[in-house]
């Protein structure tokens, strides 16, 4: 309680526009979803107050982009230590507004606050190349460029990470952003936004919107001319949406949509590394994740004790509010998901699967349910084209190698994959048949923001970390010189 107290007194209030904090009259609330109640309001920006953003952000883009290398560097450093020191208030923002237990919670600030490190140290190492023109005579003198101001559109199931993954890069690059967070979620960017002005980001150059009617709000930012690019994340549908809309002006655009990720255990997989492997790809962020294993696809000849172990694992979890030591899974982010989510399950035991654990809704307030195991997926169950986005895993068996890239191929979505085996050979045979954006071998986690993120068929467009993600924020320009 006397945590949750801190946390409210240091939220900012209002719509971050131009360094200002600026209050609106009409508000949203935001709900605790172990509570089902609301704790916090925030403002609702009506599009009018969008164009301001953008407004502010063009007005410090030239000094922006003009800063160096080294200021914007040291400058997302002072925001990676600020971060750091409030990282218990971060996390118990984010256990009250969306769910994830405390513990998980610090993982995501340490996880987060990552690619505010590492791409303030790739701001200097921002770099053009020099060639002589075979025929023509010219040097060739390519350098790299800010795009321009962003508009960044985040989700609600890892509020801190997906604003750091676009924002940091935009700023290292030397772009300007606005940004619009996910209203089930939005506090955690604001307080981001606050410790921004706390280090001494100049106004202007981050700028926060939250509203109640997203694609209104958006929608004039997106076909405003100095607007330059997009990047989003978040499901397939509207990412699509945004792509048709980027299209009349001819964004660039990053887009980080949906996944439906197979986790494949071969025969000869070490069990114990298989089953602890599944339980982070299946019960990190409890699944809401877009990484999250979709789709258990077991080698028939260990299916039963696979089946056994991780089931056990499942039902010993401690269900409720994130802010309690003693648990494990929190709550759904809203009634909604966890609708959903039981209806993939009754859908999947309709049409033959068996629970060995769970399926079911917790009889208390808050969106909570029980972690679940079906096991037996028979074909044309909906969980093998459709994403979860919750505590479910379904297991399907497989006899033979083909098989199981066949199944793990026969979705739209291609963001990440697992894959289980004691022989690295096979291992990344499979993977290779697989077409996907990222694999994980022998472990239940991809995430880093050192490494590539990002997918391919439906999934989305470009990268986020690494040495790539900073690239999603910069144009090439050349210039041809006699010799
Ligand atoms: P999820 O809710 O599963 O994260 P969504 O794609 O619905 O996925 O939402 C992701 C982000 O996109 C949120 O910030 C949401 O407010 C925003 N959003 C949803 N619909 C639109 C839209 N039509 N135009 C712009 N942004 C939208």
């Amino acid at each position: 309680a006397q945590l949750e107290q801190q946390v409210l007194e240091a939220l900012p209030k209002g719509l971050f526009i131009g360094g200002e904090w600026i209050e609106t009259s009409s508000t949203i609330p935001v709900e605790n979803p172990a509570k089902g109640a609301p704790f916090a309001e925030i403002a609702d920006a009506t599009p009018e107050q969008a164009v301001l953003a953008l407004d502010a952000a063009c007005d410090a883009a030239a000094s922006w982009a003009a800063t160096k290398p080294r200021e914007r560097a040291e400058l997302l450093r002072r925001v990676f230590d600020l971060i750091n020191e409030r990282k218990d208030i971060f996390a118990a923002l984010m256990t009250m507004e969306m769910g994830k237990t405390f513990n998980e919670a610090l993982g995501e600030v340490a996880y987060g606050n990552e690619y505010v490190r590492w791409f303030s140290e790739q701001t200097c190492r921002i770099a053009g190349y020099n060639s002589i023109a075979p025929a023509s005579g010219k040097r060739i003198l390519t350098e790299k460029v800010p795009v321009g101001p962003v508009l960044a559109i985040t989700p609600w199931n890892f509020p801190l990470a997906m604003a750091t993954r676009k924002i940091a890069p935009a700023l290292a690059a030397g772009c300007t952003v606005v940004v619009k967070p996910a209203k089930l979620t939005p506090l955690t960017t604001l307080l981001f936004g606050k410790i921004l002005q706390e280090a001494g980001l100049p106004a202007g150059v981050v700028n926060i919107i939250t509203t109640n009617r997203s694609g209104a709000t958006t929608g004039p930012l997106i076909s405003d001319p100095r607007m330059r690019k997009i990047t989003f994340t978040g499901s397939t549908e509207v990412g699509v949406g945004l792509l048709r809309q980027a299209a009349g002006r001819v964004l660039r655009t990053s887009m980080e949509l949906g996944g439906n990720a197979p986790v494949v255990v071969l025969a000869d997989a070490d069990l114990d590394v298989a089953v602890q492997g599944a339980m982070d790809a299946k019960m990190r962020n409890l699944g809401e994740a877009c990484t999250a294993g979709n789709r258990f696809i077991v080698h028939e000849s260990i299916a039963d004790e696979f089946t056994k172990r991780f089931t056990e694992r499942m039902a010993a979890q401690t269900v409720g509010y994130g802010l309690d030591p003693a648990t494990n899974v929190g709550p759904l982010i809203d009634n909604d998901q966890r609708s959903k989510v039981l209806e993939l399950i009754q859908d999947a035991v309709d049409k033959g699967g068996k629970i060995t654990t769970g399926g079911n809704r917790l009889d208390r307030p808050g969106y909570f349910m029980q972690p679940t195991v079906v096991s037996d997926i028979q074909p044309g169950a909906r969980v093998l084209t459709e994403e979860i986005f919750g505590p479910f895993a379904p297991i399907i068996t497989f006899s033979t190698e083909q098989e199981a890239i066949d199944i793990a191929n026969g979705t739209d979505f291609g963001l990440a994959a697992y894959v289980f085996s004691n022989d690295l050979r096979t291992a990344m045979r499979v993977g290779d048949g697989i077409e996907t954006g990222m694999v994980g071998i022998n472990t239940g986690v991809v995430s880093d923001a050192a490494a590539p993120f990002g997918g391919v068929k439906m999934s989305g467009l470009g990268r986020e970390g690494s040495e790539l993600g900073i690239e999603e924020y910069l144009e090439t320009k050349y210039y041809a010189l006699p010799l």
